[in-house]
């Protein structure tokens, strides 16, 4: 008889489409508590269609390095999305590209697209260490704005390194009579950074092409609405008024489900603050101003007065955010993208509610389902590894070979992160955490691949976090798995 191929029941498959739209929860939260919504605007309201949106910004400040000079020939590059990873670090000295975990150890390194293996990490860094606090050195690539900007300075790397006109040289590389170092390299990709942002012409190209941009949901007045029938939202963005008008348009007005009535986008919030300059925002802020909707411009002099209905205000801080909706910091939830600017000072700063878009998670998710098998595996080899050396003491002169095991634990690293991309996981890399992932866990709250599945739950709905047990506290169960899981073989290991 023939087997057929079982193919995945409905329900199961409905199990595994729902992990995409689910809340995840670090801390528990009641939404009913929730008086006000705070939402940030790029790559939270409005998520960027990826890869495009990134290979648009790429190829704009690639273009932008050929005109202050650095050679045609990067014009040959083009975006490829699965190299760079959010997170990861640039260290100007040395010109390479760090992942690394919460204490400043090494997960992986490139110098260009040259994947630099253990010995040589140490070279460059004993222990296989860095300070990431010494932010004169490394330079953390946290959002998703950076994505185009992490793959061009490998490019650059990459070209200079193969490049027969220049020499390489620790810290750069030497062509007659000029040195270009990884540091002035690194100040002239985030100057291009800033330029294409601040030029707007990021923002031209963007709402010249909105359809292949920008993803437009018709969920989001949906949500929008129905948070405002229950609680305050106010928006907070590091955008301008021009731009965040014409995002917010596209999103709101031409993007009603049939039958719901048109709305002014304005009308959505209680309150809509641009050019935030968060982290700033969170702590002093700036001057709070008017904006003249008619014509975009400021009105000049600060604004003292109460909320007015309908009023576009520049600047100012997340204090007078409070003021002007009369909430207190710890009834506010934030939605933001950023995990520093939006979510951490947020958190840190204001004891704010914090909810973080993952837009990645939907990748995450898909492979982390996909390769169960690996991570068992790994987790096994951990447990198999503990149990060995548990019959050990102070003195036992016998060293147990565990190389295999390591060897193997290696395989199923590189398998693991191969999955997800050339730079691996954003949250691991086999089970060792990432930066990000540790800075997700500690201060957000809640995090989803979108803030638009928050329409999945009722607005009084009590998020709970998972019990997370201590090392100590996880001591008898892990005991238990031993037992039960030492059926790892020498097979498995050999392979
Ligand atoms: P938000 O996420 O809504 O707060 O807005 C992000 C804003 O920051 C957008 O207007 C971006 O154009 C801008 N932005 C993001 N990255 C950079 C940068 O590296 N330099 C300058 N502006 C940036
Ligand atoms: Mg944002």
């Amino acid at each position: 008889m023939e087997i057929q191929p079982r193919s995945m029941p409905s329900e199961e498959l409905r199990m595994k489409q729902d992990f995409n739209k689910k809340v995840f929860v670090n801390r528990s939260l009641t939404l009913e508590n929730i008086k006000c919504y705070g939402f940030d605007m790029d790559y939270t309201l409005a998520i960027y269609k990826s890869p495009d949106y990134e290979s648009m910004g790429f190829e704009l400040l690639r273009d932008r390095m050929v005109s202050i000079g650095y050679p045609h020939e990067i014009l040959r590059y083009t975006y490829d999305p699965s190299f760079p990873t959010r997170g990861l670090v640039i260290d100007k000295t040395y010109g390479n590209l760090l992942k690394v975990d919460s204490n400043g150890n090494i997960l992986a390194c490139t110098h260009g697209f040259y994947f630099l293996k253990g010995d040589d990490i140490e070279k460059y860094y004993p222990n296989k260490f860095i300070q990431r606090h010494d932010t004169d050195r490394f330079y953390i690539l946290n959002t998703l704005f950076n994505l185009s900007e992490t793959y061009l300075y490998a490019c650059l790397v990459d070209f200079f390194t193969r490049c027969t006109r220049y020499t390489n040289l620790h810290k750069g590389y030497q062509h007659g009579d000029l040195l270009m170092s990884y540091r002035s390299m690194f100040q002239d990709v985030r100057d291009a950074m800033n330029y294409i942002h601040d030029t707007g012409i990021l923002k031209d190209r963007t709402i010249k092409n909105m359809e292949k941009y920008v993803v437009k949901d018709p969920n989001l007045p949906v949500l929008l609405t129905r948070i405002k029938e229950m609680a305050k939202v106010f928006l907070a963005t590091n955008s301008d008024y021009t731009y965040t008008e014409a995002i917010m348009k596209y999103l709101l007005e031409s993007n009603t489900k049939p039958g719901s009535p048109k709305m002014p986008w304005r009308s959505y919030f209680d309150l809509i603050v641009v050019d935030t300059r968060k982290p700033q925002f969170f702590a002093g802020g700036t001057v709070l101003r008017q904006v003249d909707t008619n014509t975009g411009k400021l009105r000049i002099g600060t604004y003292t007065g109460d909320l007015q209905h309908g009023t576009v205000y520049s600047g100012g801080s997340s204090d007078i955010v409070c003021d002007l909706l009369d909430v207190k910091g710890k009834d506010i939830l934030y939605v933001g993208d950023h995990i520093f600017g939006d979510i951490l000072k947020s958190k840190k700063r204001q004891g704010w509610k914090t909810f973080l878009v993952v837009p990645e998670l939907t990748k995450e998710l898909q492979v982390w389902d996909e390769k169960q098998n690996v991570f068992e595996e790994l987790k096994r080899l951990d447990v198999f590894l503990a149990e060995i050396y548990k019959h050990l003491d102070i003195g036992s002169r016998e060293c147990p070979d565990v190389s295999s095991i390591q060897s193997r634990m290696k395989v199923l690293t590189y398998r693991m992160d191969m999955s997800y991309g050339q730079m691996g996981s954003l949250m691991r890399s086999g089970s060792r955490q990432t930066l990000f992932a540790s800075q997700l866990m500690r201060y957000a709250d809640l995090y989803s691949s979108s803030c638009i599945n928050l329409i999945y739950y009722p607005l009084n709905y009590l998020f709970m976090a998972p019990p997370v047990l201590m090392p100590h506290e996880a001591a008898s169960q892990n005991a238990e798995l031993a037992s039960s899981d030492l059926t790892v073989n020498n097979h498995a290991i050999k392979n």
